[in-house]
């Protein structure tokens, strides 16, 4: 077989053989493919897209690259959940616990910051002496004993897909619907989870920018997943504007915890009750997804979810002190107001700039060595749909460094759009796919 070959082919749209992608996958880990022929590839494939066999053929290449985590361990049915990616997206850090305090096994692994996204592990790290580095064992166990642990993701997980998008990244081939799905569900496989929950989010801070594409993204994926024999459904979740509240490592904490005791951002909660619903549902622990609801719901009045973040906390070594009283979380020097120049309804907050300025802030990397500033971040203050008036506060600015700030400032100025009109209000959830198939909502 000659890589010169496979790229023929499907440059000139071919159907690529199980046995081609393998050669692919096998040959470009080992780095006897070099980085052009794997570009090439994969540009061809951007361009004539791959078919389902082609797309499950990569997932379970790149799957089989490294380890597969044995969650057999862990007494039930261990549910994942997996977002796409987003901006605000905290919702791990909510949810787990209430799963887990309904007795469902959560043993989660996740990842950090991606480009204007935040990551959870980055997140979890600024509760001091957070660790979300746990041997298998001690997972395991935490899992067994108290219904959660989170970790990283091993450096052994899915290597090859760690590769090729590292390829992707720097070759503009990352918004292609079959490499994503392969590239998502080859890691979420070898995790070891008997059933994923995956929230696929659509809009301005999403990797698909429209819900046709979106939709069409967590069929691939809902298919692969169950074919797989791992039974998986899809929400598809608006991010057209941040998630929630606050964007910022120790500031989406914070409004993780008020969430988990009952207070915090009315969007971010109703995601967290309905992706917990069917992770609930998906571990046979309810019937219904109303069910699911009203138990999830259940979790946060009796205070039983909040009690399982301290567990969390304290049993992977952080300072339960801070969950307790938040004001203890690391806090920035010095907070900006940004004041609205008009009266009007907010037409817009484009998720992506929100993301890029609270980069800029440092809470995120903006290069492989970055050191991430837990502290910043931005809190709005105002939701699309609000009406505000001249100098009304849309969101505070959480600094350390002026003229990151200055330069935040003007990013995060360019994410609103301010009309005399208010425009209609969004659904929050689009729709789901399972095995059945679509439904709209
Ligand atoms: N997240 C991933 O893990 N892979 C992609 O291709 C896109 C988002």
């Amino acid at each position: 077989m000659r890589m010169y070959d496979i790229i023929l082919k499907k440059r000139n749209g071919g159907i690529l053989s199980r046995e081609e992608i393998n050669y692919f996958v096998d040959g470009y880990s080992r780095g006897i493919i070099p980085d052009y022929q794997a570009a090439a590839l994969l540009m061809s494939i951007y361009f004539q897209k791959m078919n389902e066999d082609e797309t499950a053929d990569l997932t379970e290449a790149m799957m089989n690259s490294g380890d597969i985590i044995d969650l057999s361990g862990i007494r039930g049915i261990k549910v994942d959940k997996h977002s796409t990616g987003g901006v605000g997206d905290k919702t791990t850090i909510a949810l787990t616990p209430m799963v887990a305090a309904c007795g469902v096994p959560v043993a989660k692994m996740s990842g950090r910051s991606l480009g204007h996204t935040g990551g959870t592990l980055d997140k979890l790290e600024s509760i001091p002496g957070f660790s979300t580095e746990l041997t298998k064992e001690k997972f395991i166990a935490n899992v067994n004993n108290f219904k959660i642990a989170i970790a990283g993701q091993t450096a052994n997980l899915a290597p090859a897909d760690k590769m090729i998008y590292a390829l992707r990244d720097v070759t503009a081939t990352v918004d292609n619907i079959s490499l994503i799905a392969s590239s998502i569900m080859s890691k979420k496989l070898a995790s070891g989870a008997d059933a994923i929950v995956l929230d696929v989010k659509t809009g301005s801070g999403a990797f698909m920018k429209n819900i046709g594409d979106a939709f069409e993204l967590a069929q691939e994926m809902v298919k692969i997943g169950n074919n797989m024999g791992r039974t998986t459904v899809a929400l598809i979740t608006n991010m057209d504007q941040p998630l929630g509240c606050a964007v910022g490592n120790s500031l989406e904490v914070k409004e993780a915890i008020e969430t988990l005791k009952g207070g915090g951002p009315e969007d971010f909660r109703k995601l967290c009750i309905a992706l917990g619903s069917h992770m609930l549902l998906l571990a046979g622990n309810v019937e219904t997804e109303k069910e699911g609801r009203e138990k999830i719901k259940n979790t946060i009045s009796t205070g039983k979810a909040f009690e399982t973040f301290k567990i969390l906390v304290r049993e992977q070594g952080g300072d339960v002190n801070c969950v307790e009283d938040t004001d203890l979380l690391t806090h920035s020097k010095d907070i900006y107001e940004l004041k609205s120049d008009r009266t009007g309804y907010i037409n817009k907050i484009d998720a992506e700039e929100v993301g890029l300025a609270s980069l800029i802030l440092g809470a995120g990397k903006e290069t492989k060595d970055s050191i991430i500033d837990h502290s910043v971040g931005i809190v709005l203050n105002k939701k699309m749909g609000d009406h505000v008036q001249t100098d009304d506060t849309l969101a505070y600015i959480y600094y350390n460094d002026n003229q990151k700030k200055e330069n935040a400032v003007k990013k995060l100025k360019s994410a609103y759009l301010i009309g005399e009109t208010a425009k209609p209000k969004q659904p929050l959830i689009f729709g789901m796919v399972n095995k059945e198939g679509i439904k709209r909502l």
